[in-house]
């Protein structure tokens, strides 16, 4: 094929309509697709994220040779098997001896400086072209970004949903409103019909899969079975028509929401899909639209939907690429705690962790609410540094990708960017979590003591937490009046509280 182009494809670029796919000749250039050892290992991710990415890669590849294309594919456990994408690569060019290199630009900081330095290694052409499945590219982002002293989501997404059109009534956001989040904080009862996510039966490509990464990585976190992940575009496209017609409606409302015996409550489960590029997101948009047009779902449901998507995906995803690599070395609180083992294994006396975590475990997924209030807030609370808080989500998510998932984590759940994501830290007590949720009730804690033995864990380490940062939290304007309630507390209570929270940490060592 020496005038043909290697077209690579990395494993969160399953789309048929992949720029460099898009922009190559099926008969003349050739594809490569390689399960690699240094992608699966640079985390030791949930067994579950492995199984489904190479399932669903190797589902791709079926799709793409079914599409008249010639695929090289390299299978993790392929004897020759170099174990990098730098090295896959040079052996491929041994082999083909094409004239460029194509390659959609890829999601993740470590990967895209490998391809920038194939031209110079290799002394070939490498073509990185945008990857067009964002609604907002690199450049215009930091276009949106200059000059400006605040990067509020809430600003960018106003931008996205007149860029996209979507919900929106000529120069106006649909019902008058850009928002209605108020309307979507509502605590679920168990009486609630929830159907949960749509579940597939393996394939015999994915029961090979399930084979070998028991067998490769009998050590890594979480179950890997039951596995019911979609793992091609048509399952995917299945799970967004079972989202739509039973979750969407009520998406909104219980947002915030968190039940025990309800993981998925009304959540999509769409995400690991989305970012694998087994579905598009805009055009998962404009389905979520269609449904609200049709009168199959409120406004307040598609609008939130349509947010985290065009809004908060969009936006994290700028973000990453407007500050890395020094956004990963963030740590505002200068925060120096280890995990706690627990995270690891979900045994602890405090149930929402517990549940969050033991979910984590057997499914890969939690929602965004246990992520940021649960785990994540507790995290912070603690004083665990940030870096080991991002290797632990990227572990145990299946939807986890860097470009996401630090800014998410650092920035919107640890505040160690120090308030570029967000306005004043995600911090809470129990009352929040009791709130929005039925997990206090089975506690050994009590929520409703602030201080003592059975004083729930968040309740003095949220104080404990405040006080500790004093320096770097009492000017920000939105905890004036949290700082004024704690000065006027009496000082014995104020003791109380850090003693008790002192306690907690001493536990966690
Ligand atoms: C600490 C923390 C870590 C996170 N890590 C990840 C991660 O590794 N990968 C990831 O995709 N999301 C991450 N998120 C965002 C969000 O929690 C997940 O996208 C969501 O829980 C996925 O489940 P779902 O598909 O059921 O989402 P739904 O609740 O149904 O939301 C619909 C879709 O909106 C998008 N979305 C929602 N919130 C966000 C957000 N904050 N950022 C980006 N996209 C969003 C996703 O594509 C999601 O599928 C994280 C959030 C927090 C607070
Ligand atoms: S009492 Fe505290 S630790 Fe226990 S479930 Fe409630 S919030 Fe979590």
């Amino acid at each position: 094929m020496a005038d043909g182009d290697l077209i690579l494809v990395l494993g969160d670029q399953l789309s048929h309509s992949l720029p460099s796919l898009a922009a190559a000749d099926s008969e003349r250039d050739r594809v490569l697709m390689a399960e690699v050892r240094d992608e699966a290992t640079y985390v030791r991710h949930h067994k579950k994220k492995l199984a489904f990415v190479f399932s669903a890669m190797r589902h791709f590849a079926a799709e793409l040779r079914a599409a008249g294309w010639t695929v090289d594919y390299v299978p993790l456990d392929a004897a020759d098997n170099s174990g990098s994408f730098t090295d896959e690569v040079a052996r491929a060019l041994e082999r083909e001896r094409p004239a460029r290199i194509v390659v959609t630009e890829p999601g993740e900081w470590r990967v895209r400086e490998a391809v920038e330095s194939w031209s110079e290694a290799f002394g070939l052409p490498v073509e990185v072209l945008e990857d067009r499945r964002f609604i907002c590219s690199r450049a215009a982002f930091e276009g949106w970004a200059e000059g400006r002293k605040q990067l509020r989501m809430e600003f960018f997404y106003r931008e996205m949903r007149r860029e996209t059109g979507l919900l929106m009534d000529g120069e106006e956001p649909e019902g008058g409103r850009w928002n209605f989040d108020a309307e979507n904080r509502k605590p679920a009862g168990a009486d609630l019909d929830m159907a949960g996510p749509a579940r597939f039966e393996p394939d015999a490509v994915t029961r090979e899969v399930l084979t070998l990464v028991a067998e490769r990585f009998p050590d890594n976190f979480g179950d890997l079975e039951p596995f019911w992940f979609a793992v091609t575009a048509a399952q995917a496209e299945a799970a967004l028509d079972h989202f739509i017609e039973t979750a969407l409606p009520t998406f909104g409302d219980y947002q915030d929401a968190m039940l025990r015996d309800e993981r998925f409550l009304y959540h999509s489960i769409l995400g690991l899909y989305i970012n694998a590029g087994l579905l598009d997101p805009l055009a998962v948009c404009r389905r979520v639209e269609t449904a609200y047009r049709a009168g199959r779902a409120p406004l307040n449901a598609a609008e939130g939907f349509i947010r985290q998507i065009i809004g908060w995906r969009e936006y994290v995803r700028g973000i990453y690429w407007l500050k890395m690599p020094e956004y990963r070395e963030r740590n505002f609180f200068a925060a120096s705690g280890d995990l706690p083992g627990f995270y690891w294994t979900g045994e602890t006396d405090m149930a929402c962790l517990e549940a969050a975590i033991t979910q984590t475990k057997e499914e890969a997924y939690a929602h965004h609410i246990q992520r940021l209030m649960v785990t994540g807030n507790f995290a912070m609370l603690a004083g665990v540094d940030p870096k080991q808080v991002h290797e632990w989500y990227l572990a145990v998510y299946a939807d986890a990708y860097e470009w996401v998932e630090l800014p998410n984590v650092l920035g919107m759940s640890q505040f160690a960017d120090g308030g570029l994501l967000g306005s004043k830290p995600y911090a809470a007590s129990g009352n929040y979590i009791s709130k929005m949720s039925d997990y206090c009730g089975a506690c050994r804690y009590d929520v409703k003591q602030k201080t003592g033995e059975k004083a729930c864990p968040f309740n003095p380490l949220y104080w404990d937490f405040l006080v500790r940062n004093e320096d770097k939290l009492r000017g920000n304007p939105r905890l004036a009046q949290v700082y004024r309630t704690w000065d006027r507390m009496a000082d014995e209570k104020k003791a109380a509280y850090r003693e008790s929270a002192a306690r907690v940490l001493e536990s966690l060592s």
